[in-house]
This record gives structure tokens, sequence and C-alpha cells, in this order.
């Protein structure tokens, strides 16, 4: 391909005086960094990390200018060492895309062939990054919870954050699997879409977090996919039941974690972190192939909002917020 070519791309910059602006405009391939396997675009998602990144946050990206976008899925163009074939159809979550190296808001993306992974039968390029980073996110938190031995048979298994991405597709997923979920939610107008996807029981954000100054509270859960950290994760870790495992991979709520040891040494409870990013290539296969089949939700199009680069402004703003209800994918065709 003639690396002149041109392609629309959202681009955040960054001013002298550090202040932080967006646009969409041209960019070329040629500009692209370096990298073995070239992707054409054809979808993105948005996902909390990809807010903070085109808003400069210094913890995601700081080199400006800068196109975010943490997920891509499309088809190869080219591959210098043949790991794939052009045409062959790619997922590309996680490593270093739309932090520093330029990611999915743009409709070419170039890396590292190391990064993708082929789009498993079962899933077309649109469902996957209707799942992407943050269905990767939940599904790999639930594996987790199953190896540390969680059964649906244990009792009420509580999701955080339920009506975000992360939340809503563990919540998807707990459900078809045989689990009764409790879903914690800060939007009571999305009752029925937590109860579509299978949430047996709703509780209030506040119901999660009352108590959590105490040194301990009644056993509740047998295990919890936690998105919202501080109090709430510590809240949680107290109520859960003897031998159970929470699993934290977000930090909506707060990044401290004001817990003592209780927990852990009363009553056995195991405290399971969740990183994507790193997430080694034999765990990242079987996680795919896993929400290609029967963890795929049955209700995936009903979590989906499509947008094209100039709708994402809107939608940035509001999952800054916690705002957002299910996935935002972006459509780069
Ligand atoms: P979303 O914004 O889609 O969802 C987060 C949800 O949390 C919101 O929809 C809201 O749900 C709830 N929420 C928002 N603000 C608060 C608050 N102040 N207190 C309590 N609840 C709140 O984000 P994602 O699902 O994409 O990501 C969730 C978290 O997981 C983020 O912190 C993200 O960075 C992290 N993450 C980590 C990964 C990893 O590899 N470790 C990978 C992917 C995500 P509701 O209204 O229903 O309560």
């Amino acid at each position: 391909m003639d690396m002149t070519t041109k392609f629309m791309a959202l681009v955040v910059e960054k001013s002298a005086d550090k202040q932080i602006s967006r646009s969409i405009r041209e960019r070329a391939i040629a500009d692209l960094p370096p990298g073995e396997l070239l992707v054409r675009v054809q979808y993105s998602s948005l996902n909390f990390k990809d807010a903070l990144s085109a808003t400069g946050h210094p913890g995601v990206t700081r080199q400006f200018p800068h196109t975010p976008g943490i997920d891509a899925a499309g088809e190869v163009v080219s591959c210098d060492d043949g790991a794939f074939a052009p045409g062959e159809k790619v997922i590309v979550t996680s490593y270093d895309l739309g932090m520093e190296t330029d990611g999915g808001y743009g409709q070419y993306i170039r890396i590292p062939s190391a990064w993708a992974v082929r789009l498993p039968d079962g899933l077309t390029l649109r469902e996957s990054m209707a799942l992407g980073t943050a269905g990767f996110t939940a599904a790999l938190s639930v594996l987790k919870l199953e190896r540390s031995g969680v059964r649906p048979c244990g009792g009420d298994i509580l999701v955080t954050g339920a009506t975000g991405g992360v939340g809503s597709i563990a919540v998807a997923i707990l459900a078809q699997t045989g689990y009764r979920v409790v879903a914690a939610s800060g939007k009571s107008a999305d009752a029925g879409l937590l109860r579509g996807l299978g949430a047996a029981e709703l509780i209030s954000r506040e119901e999660v977090s009352t108590g959590a100054e105490r040194a301990m509270l009644g056993e509740r859960w047998s295990g919890a996919v936690d998105v919202v950290g501080g109090t709430t994760l510590a809240a949680v870790l107290k109520s859960t039941k003897y031998g159970g495992t929470v699993t934290c991979c977000g930090l909506v709520g707060s990044p401290e974690l004001p817990v003592n040891v209780y927990p852990f040494i009363l009553r056995g409870v195991s405290l399971i972190g969740i990183d994507s990013v790193s997430c080694p290539r034999e765990i990242r296969e079987e996680v795919w192939k896993l929400l290609a089949s029967g963890w795929k939700p049955a209700k995936l199009n009903d979590l989906v909002t499509e947008c094209t680069l100039e709708g994402l402004e809107g939608q940035i703003q509001t999952i800054l917020q916690g705002g957002i209800t299910g996935r935002v994918v972006v459509n780069l065709q």
C-alpha cells in the first residue's frame, strides 16, 4: 500500500499551555508508529481508559498529538513477519494500543503482530468490539473467579458498576453460566436492561458500601466482580462469605482501598487483581474463544450504542461522568 495514503482519525493535541483539544482530521499511514502489522480498522469501542486518554490523563497518554482507542478490529492489509495473511480478520486490544501507540480511533493502525488475535469463529468484527477490552476484562474476571473455586451453587455473586461496560458483560456471562447475580448500580432507570441480561436482584451503589467503615460485615457474597474500588471494594471484601473470591479491575470510585486484614485472615477471602493489558497470549486466546462461544452474551446487541468518529465526543463526556449504559461501538467504515 502507498504509505502516503490518508485516513481519518481522532487526534488529541496538547498546546504549549497544556490545554487539550480534540479534532477529526486526515492522517497519513506513513506517520503511524513502526510495527509489522498494518490493519484497516472497521470498528473500535469506547472504554473508560479511552476517555482518560482523550482528555490528556498522563497516566494513560503522555505523547501528543495522539490517536486514542485501546480497541480495534479490522482486516490485515500487510504483515511483514508473515504471522497474518492479508485479508485476515483480527482483534487488537490492550498492550500499548491507544496509550502511547496510535489507536483504534483511526481507520488504520500499525502495531507489532504479537498484539493481534485472529477473530475466533462465532464472532463478527462488530461483536468483538461490542465486547472489546471491557468484555475481555469481564470474561477474565469470571475465569479467575471460577479458577479460584467459585461455583453457582455457592450463592449470590455481586457485580458492581453493573450498567457499565465491564459490569454489564460480567452480569450477562455470570447469569448465563448459572450464577444468581446481584447487580449493583447507580442507575435505577436501567433496571430493565439488567434484568434482561439475567440479573436476579438489583441493589443500589449505596447499599453495597453501607457499613464500609466497620471491621467486618455479615457474609453475603460467594464472589464478586468489582470495577469501583475504594469504600465499595472494602465493603464487598468485608461482606464476602468464608472462602469467597473478589476480583478487582477498576477504580471508577477510587484507586484507594481502605480495608483491614480481617476478611483475609478470618474468612480466607481472596482478592484477585485483573489486568487485561499484559495478560499472556494463551489466556488472551482462551478468553476470546469463550467470548465467541458459551460466554457470548445472548443479548449483546441490546448493550450496544453505535457511533461514528464524529459522535464520539458526546460519548466521551458521558463515560467520564459514569453515565454510559452498556457499550459504545465506533464504526470507522
Ligand atoms: P464504564 O464507565 O463503562 O462503567 C463504570 C460503571 O461504574 C458506570 O457505568 C457506573 O455504573 C459505575 N460508576 C461510575 N462512577 C461510579 C462511582 N463514582 N461510584 C460507583 N460506581 C460508579 O467503565 P468500564 O466498565 O469500561 O470500566 C470500569 C473500570 O474498570 C474502570 O475503572 C476501568 O479503568 C477499569 N478497567 C480495567 C481494566 C483492567 O485491565 N484492569 C480493563 C478494563 C476496564 P452504575 O451506574 O451501574 O453503578
